[in-house]
């Protein structure tokens, strides 16, 4: 210890090896700089390269802290995986008897946890004999997360035989490539937008998936106080040790800038607004979305976005869980990197972000137990319980009730879908939103 007391401070600055934790490295950054914006503090508490929550430990399942639908059923992830085949035939990537054509199947998924949904799409393409055909690629964070991925999705492609050859050619793109297969991680949306469409380069239609990833992104949050719109900001409290929400003082650039009140509340709501009222904005959220709509709008394709949400803003619904028990909320700050932090997903936002681009077309959303019965989950679910024994029979029902039943995933999970493909239908969805809503 003394030691590196010594090397530290040999190197310019003494910092004490205890203190090394990211709560720590965040109430530096606050007692230098003054309170910090709640994205920025979220940006630490997930993505810190050496202490973010997805950046260091196993989340997922049992021994984690939450459990996700693909983890919870393969019949979940075989059913985008069919949605996917029928998606390429529909805009004519696969023709009629879901053979390929010239152009190839390009799917993009973000933030793709432990790999589950991949693997079990990658064993969907095996079994139609259509992973020569696949580009798939990956945005994923965390290197952490994409060694998992690689892993489970290597195991899975040597179920079929294929041994592809890992590439690392720069910091911002891994790859497995082999002449069966071709798939590629990114660590950040723009490294993939870079790489995949910039000019010169080709880029056939792309079908993305995004579950559970919005969810996942910052949001900046808004109060109403004396009589003006604040943004609530992360600070110290008089121990200097305990974060805790700040207001900054009177409207700083953010509510300017992000949430823009004179523009965003119509005169009706504005009448309503009463001190202390909050607004959550996600503006990364809405900037993923809109540049999403103009790769589809350019190439083709669609999107298929999963999350808890509804179309409306929210105003309390950031949630830190930790070993699947929801924290209180004055303890979301001062756990950082060892909890999840979370936001409901406001779909509205990422519609209106969407409807931005020309052609782009947004049906009206689903949720998720009306999505998986119009993709037809009830037959898939007799025909695995007509091989399996009893055990594995109540297994499968007891998953299809969480995934599909209103009191349990079924009502608060969401479908959205933006797409532009012919006739402008996209199944299951059937109707613009935009003819319900506007
Ligand atoms: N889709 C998976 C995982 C959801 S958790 C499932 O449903 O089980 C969120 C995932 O997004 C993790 O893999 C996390 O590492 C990744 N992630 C979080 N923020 C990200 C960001 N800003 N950019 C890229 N990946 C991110």
């Amino acid at each position: 210890m003394k030691l590196i007391k010594q090397f530290c401070s040999f190197v310019g600055k003494e910092i004490d090896i205890k203190q090394a934790s990211l709560i720590n490295i965040i109430r530096s950054e606050i007692a230098e700089k003054g309170a910090i914006s709640f994205p920025r503090f979220w940006h630490h508490a997930l993505l810190h390269e050496k202490f973010g929550y997805y950046m260091k430990q196993d989340v997922f399942n049992k021994d984690g802290d939450f459990v996700t639908s693909v983890e919870i059923s393969q019949m979940f992830n075989e059913l985008i995986g069919i949605w996917l085949l029928n998606t390429f035939q529909h805009i004519g990537v696969l023709d009629n008897n879901f053979r390929p054509t010239n152009q190839k199947m390009h799917i993009l998924e973000f933030g793709p946890g432990l790999g589950t949904l991949s693997s079990n799409i990658l064993r969907v393409f095996a079994q139609f004999n259509l992973l020569e055909n696949l580009q798939y690629s990956y945005v994923e964070y965390s290197d952490y997360m994409r060694k998992k991925q690689q892993e489970a999705v290597l195991k899975q492609l040597q179920k079929s035989n294929i041994y592809p050859k890992f590439e690392y050619n720069n910091q911002k793109v891994e790859k497995f490539e082999s002449d069966e297969v071709n798939l590629k991680w990114f660590k950040m949306y723009e490294h993939f937008l870079y790489e995949e469409t910039r000019e010169g380069q080709h880029c056939d239609p792309v079908l993305i998936l995004a579950h559970e990833f919005f969810d996942a992104l910052p949001i900046n949050i808004f109060e109403y106080s004396n009589g003006q719109w604040c943004e609530r900001l992360v600070g110290l409290d008089n121990d200097g040790k305990t974060l805790k929400f700040v207001l900054s003082n009177g409207p700083n650039q953010n509510v300017q800038k992000i949430l823009n009140p004179d523009k965003y509340f119509s005169p009706e709501i504005k009448k309503l607004i009463k001190e202390g009222d909050t607004i959550e904005i996600s503006p990364q959220s809405g900037v993923i979305v809109n540049s999403l709509a103009e790769l589809i709008a350019k190439v083709g394709g669609a999107a298929l976005i999963i999350d808890y949400g509804e179309k409306r803003a929210f105003s309390d619904s950031v949630r830190a869980i930790q070993r699947h028990k929801l924290m209180d909320k004055k303890d979301i700050l001062n756990k950082p990197g060892d909890c999840d932090l979370s936001a409901y997903v406001n779909f509205m936002a990422l519609e209106q972000a969407a409807l931005k681009v020309d052609g782009i077309k947004v049906p009206e959303i689903m949720t998720q137990g009306n999505w998986l019965e119009q993709m037809g989950i009830q037959a898939r679910l007799q025909i695995l319980c007509k091989n399996a024994n009893k055990a594995t029979e109540k297994r499968l029902q007891s998953e299809y009730e969480r995934l599909v039943h209103s009191n349990q995933m079924g009502s608060n999970f969401k479908f959205m879908s933006i797409h532009r493909t012919k006739n402008n239908n996209l199944f299951p969805f059937i109707q613009d939103a935009q003819q319900i809503y506007y």
